[in-house]
């Protein structure tokens, strides 16, 4: 029986052989898919029959993937190595029609579905447990329009992809710090980086989506088209449909930026924390820095600031002397680089695989009250692991932007602040987020609302975060999503019928 399934299945798709990777014919064992146990987005258990899920993955041009098949434990893993979730199914799409596929098939089945850009999710929203992910890692292609400066860039594309590509054209937009971190993920939920002070967030520069909705169908949102759902994917995350591309307008830039680190020693903090407070605020847009306090592994404590300044060449270093000259750092590597080199600075020491916890929020107003519980914070930290307290500058253009103009609220803040930890040994995990959630307990007063990019269970202050615009979110959800099929995400809950 098994056998001439196979059979058939081999005889029917010859053509396709030549096209297909093998592993997607053999994804179940000799080409009979069993029944497979899985899980409705409200928590009940349901069984997939075989037949059904063998219909489904012909209907793919990318591969489905099963617990037993070659890539499943690839395809399932997230960049955070503290999420261990294992999908019923992973649809592995290979273009816009795949998704539509899958996300049909999750609704019929009224499935637990994640969506995977580019798998940096801090607390694994991408990754169903025994849900559908939907996995747009090979749909990574960017492709850059020189004269109308737009770069169109597929759903799962990493945002090294996009800066590898228009940076050579003395083109960019703002992108996040870490290259391997997904443009998905990022541009839904907002997207700082650093650029962002002159150019807006990524989703202030997104000009068009391709977004396949929970109905499966394929469509377009816009200026022109769907404005509402415009609206409301400019910061409202995943929660309205699968973004299968973007179309990002992009701004003449000098490829070589002034970036790098400036370290102070910690007994320096508090004084330069204070300066930092005020210099942020009137630092001119072309300045980006990321303030981090630390404490490491051994015990070493320190303030750095990872410094970005994409203005005139001639000027980096004068608008730079007021934090060079306040407090002597013990060491300074902010030189002229290339922009991508900055971008990929960080790849490393954020590596695939780490542990990682995190608790964050948005500041309205720097304070010496905020800046006491940052550094008890790290003053504290004993565990042999690294602590971050860090610090993002917001401000220049993210504050230009009307807050009814996109979904994305936090317009006015100051910074956003999260409290991460990395660690490796499975065995800290407990301890790590305990600790974690205490310090946030004193930082989180000092906050409103939180960046939704760095969701951590924090589903009671969505609603605070988007403020004005929750109301219009509800509405636009209940319209586009009614039974929220799109709920692994900062979730903003349809109405009740
Ligand atoms: C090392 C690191 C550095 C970071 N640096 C920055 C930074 O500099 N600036 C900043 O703003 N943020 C930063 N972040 C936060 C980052 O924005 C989020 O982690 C974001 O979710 C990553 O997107 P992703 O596609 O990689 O994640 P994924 O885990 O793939 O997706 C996260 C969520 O986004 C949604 N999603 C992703 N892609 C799509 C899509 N195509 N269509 C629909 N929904 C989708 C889904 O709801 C999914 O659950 C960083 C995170 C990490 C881990």
């Amino acid at each position: 029986m098994r056998t001439s399934l196979a059979r058939r299945r081999f005889l029917g798709s010859a053509l396709a052989l030549t096209t297909l990777p093998c592993t997607r014919l053999f994804a179940a064992e000799g080409g009979v898919y069993p029944d497979v146990e899985a899980v409705t987005g409200d928590g009940r258990q349901v069984l997939l029959r075989g037949a059904d899920v063998r219909d489904f993955a012909t209907r793919l041009r990318g591969e489905l993937l099963l617990p037993t098949s070659a890539h499943y434990d690839e395809a399932r893993r997230l960049w955070n190595g503290s999420i261990e979730r294992h999908p019923a199914l992973i649809a592995r799409c290979s273009g816009p029609a795949d998704v539509a596929e899958a996300v049909k098939f999750a609704a019929a089945n009224r499935l637990l579905l994640s969506v995977r850009g580019g798998g940096h999710s801090f607390s694994g929203l991408s990754v169903a447990e025994k849900g559908l992910m939907i996995d747009l890692s090979q749909m990574n292609s960017v492709r850059v329009d020189r004269e109308r400066r737009v770069a169109t860039v597929e759903g799962g594309a990493l945002l090294g992809a996009l800066d590898h590509e228009t940076l050579p054209l003395g083109l960019a937009t703002t992108a996040g710090t870490v290259s391997h971190t997904g443009v998905g993920g990022l541009t839904l939920g907002g997207g700082f980086g650093r650029l962002g002070r002159r150019f807006g967030l990524a989703c202030d520069n997104v000009r068009s989506f391709d977004v396949v909705t929970a109905d499966g169908k394929l469509t377009v949102a816009n200026g022109q088209r769907n404005k509402d759902l415009y609206w409301g994917m400019r910061g409202g995350g995943g929660n309205f449909g699968v973004a299968t591309a973007f179309e990002f307008q992009l701004h003449p830039v000098d490829p070589i930026v002034l970036g790098g680190k400036l370290v102070w020693a910690w007994p320096d903090a508090p004084d330069v924390l204070r300066f930092f407070f005020e210099f942020a605020t009137t630092a001119p847009d072309e300045l980006n820095i990321d303030l981090v306090l630390l404490h490491l592994p051994n015990g070493q404590r320190l303030l750095s600031m990872d410094c970005c300044y994409s203005g005139p060449r001639e000027q980096g270093d004068r608008v730079l002397a007021p934090l060079r000259q306040f407090r002597k750092p013990i060491s300074d590597e902010v030189v002229p680089q290339p922009y991508t080199k900055l971008q990929a600075s960080g790849d490393d020491a954020n590596a695939h695989g780490g542990k990682n916890y995190i608790k964050a929020g948005f500041v309205q107003k720097s304070s010496l009250g905020l800046r006491d519980v940052m550094i008890a914070t790290i003053d504290e930290a004993t565990m042999p692991v690294v602590h971050a307290v860090v610090l993002p500058q917001g401000g220049g253009a993210y504050a230009r932007v009307k807050t009814n103009a996109t979904a994305f609220a936090q317009r006015a803040a100051d910074h956003n602040v999260f409290v991460l930890t990395r660690w490796t040994d499975p065995s800290q995990g407990a301890a790590v987020a305990e600790w974690s959630r205490n310090a946030w307990k004193r930082i989180e007063p000092h906050t409103h609302g939180f960046y939704v990019n760095e969701y951590n269970d924090d589903a009671s202050r969505v609603s605070t975060t988007y403020g004005p615009n929750y109301d219009r979110l509800v509405e636009l959800k209940t319209k586009v999503d009614p039974d929220n099929l799109f709920r692994l995400n900062a979730n903003i809950a349809p109405r009740k019928a």
